[in-house]
């Protein structure tokens, strides 16, 4: 089986479009690690083609917030007004959709979600060191999370931790992966719809699961109109600059 597996979506839908094109006929199965909405300009549209896919969904902290599951008062400012902004555009069915996601971990076919870290839905997983406890802890070998917005991810195997890099080169579509089964995966499919790692792509991975192999994508999308839609809007003008640089 072929799984489809995005991560921080974040509203946009030219990039979540422009991912679904690329993926067409490579997969069976869809997963997403959340953040569905916040500080893009399409969180109805994004949401409603997420229920479309039904993909197996977990929450995010952006989907917690603006559903009023947590305060925003540890967002940044402009986080905070995006969320606010989502809030109310928000259709009721797509708010209680975001509202009723599970949060992480769960496992699904021989693969664990988590949204941020294995033990803490919210907290960011960067190092090595930050990734040891979940390549340690988690319930099965090859882990997926996202939060990070960085494509990429960690393998550990006596007692020595890898840091992978999966990210496909700007002619490349996508990257691959053999797993290996006497290692531990801590896997980042990336960000579609905010990527954060100095490549403006959307990201998203595709694990084919008998074969082992686990291809990490990137695909160009026309950011212009998803800035154009932000500034309508009266999004921050600080992400909707972020967008073309990928940072
Ligand atoms: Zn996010």
């Amino acid at each position: 089986m072929r799984i489809l597996i995005v991560s921080d979506l974040h509203a946009n839908r030219t990039a979540l479009d422009a991912a679904l094109d690329a993926a067409k006929g490579r997969w069976e199965r869809a997963l997403c690690l959340g953040d569905i909405v916040g500080y893009g300009p399409d969180p109805n549209e994004v949401t409603a083609k997420l229920r479309e896919l039904q993909a197996l969904t977990i929450r995010g902290n952006h989907d917690k917030a603006v559903g009023g599951l947590m305060p925003t008062d540890d967002f940044n400012p402009v986080a905070r007004a995006a969320a606010e902004w989502t809030r109310a555009q928000l259709r009721p069915e797509n708010l209680e959709f975001l509202r009723a996601l599970p949060p992480g971990p769960i496992e699904t076919d021989g693969l664990v979600l988590v949204h941020g870290a294995l033990h803490d839905e919210d907290e960011y997983v960067f190092t090595p060191a930050q990734a040891l406890e979940g390549l340690l802890d988690s319930g099965g070998p090859v882990t997926f999370f996202g939060h990070t917005h960085h494509q990429g991810g960690f393998s550990y195997q006596d007692s020595e931790l890898e840091v992978l890099q999966l990210r496909p080169r700007a002619a490349e579509r996508f990257a691959a992966l053999r797993i290996e089964p006497s290692r531990r995966y801590l896997l980042n499919p990336g960000s579609i719809g905010q990527p954060r790692d100095g490549d403006p792509r959307a990201a998203f991975a595709v694990a084919e699961l008998d074969h082992q192999i686990v291809e990490f994508w990137r695909v160009p999308y026309d950011i212009s109109s998803v800035q154009a839609r932000m500034r309508a809007a009266g999004l921050p003008e600080a992400l909707v600059q972020r967008l073309a640089i990928g940072r």
